[in-house]
């Protein structure tokens, strides 16, 4: 790997795409952006200050007074780390709202678009390689089955105590897919020029290294 190289990472939620680009970014030494996050954020935000979807002046005055940006890993939204409080079911739901909203996208997209100029950077998301970095130099899909997704997403939130079933789990996972496929701007799409990747019966490590010596 050799000069600024921006690696785009896309696919449904709970395909992997997190874990995978967290430790790529760690081998390669470079920055890891996790553009979900950013949406969450602004859907927490929007909960909390009860600002709806339709409400266009409100939304506009919030996103105006927002500042978002990750140190050292964490996200932090105006000055407050909220790694823990984006991560609920329903603010899974709030993200998926508000990313449809285009003056959303657009504030969010222009800081992607900054973090990825001037750096290497493994960005994750779902219109990475289609939109917020067209010109990366390497773009994945991550795909896996929604069953295998949902019961990944299950043990995640079992495992930090939170009581759900595993129905419920794949019901999300199946209303989200839909919600951010279907969307008219940026859906979740493969860019043509991407590797795909169905991580199906694979583990961590596997799909790690099979990034890792496409990379290098
Ligand atoms: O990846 P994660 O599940 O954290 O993303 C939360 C939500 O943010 C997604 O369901 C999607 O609606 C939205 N999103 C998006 N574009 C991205 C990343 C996430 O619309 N690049």
């Amino acid at each position: 790997m050799e000069g600024i190289c921006r690696i785009a990472i896309d696919g449904p939620s709970g395909a992997g795409k997190s874990t995978i680009a967290k430790e790529v970014a760690k081998r390669l030494g470079i920055d890891y952006i996790d553009t979900g996050a950013m949406y969450r954020a602004i859907g927490y935000k929007a909960v909390k200050n009860q600002v709806g979807p339709e409400d266009k002046e409100k939304l506009e005055n919030l996103l105006n007074d927002t500042d978002i940006d990750f140190v050292s890993g964490d996200i932090i939204l105006d000055g407050d780390k909220v790694n823990d409080r984006i991560r609920t079911p329903d603010i899974s739901k709030a993200a998926s709202v508000y990313s449809a909203l285009p003056e959303v996208r657009e504030k969010l997209v222009d800081i992607q678009r900054s973090m990825g100029s001037r750096k290497s950077v493994i960005m994750d998301g779902r219109d990475i390689g289609t939109n917020v970095l067209k010109d990366a130099e390497y773009k994945f899909f991550l795909t896996a089955s929604a069953e295998e997704r949902a019961d990944r997403r299950y043990k995640e939130l079992l495992e930090k105590g939170e009581d759900v079933s595993r129905e419920k789990v794949l019901a999300d996972i199946k209303a989200r897919d839909h919600s951010d496929s279907t969307r008219t701007l940026n859906p979740l799409r493969k860019a043509e020029d991407a590797i795909e990747v169905d991580t199906t019966g694979m583990s961590i490590d596997e799909v790690i290294e099979y990034v890792l010596k496409e990379i290098n």
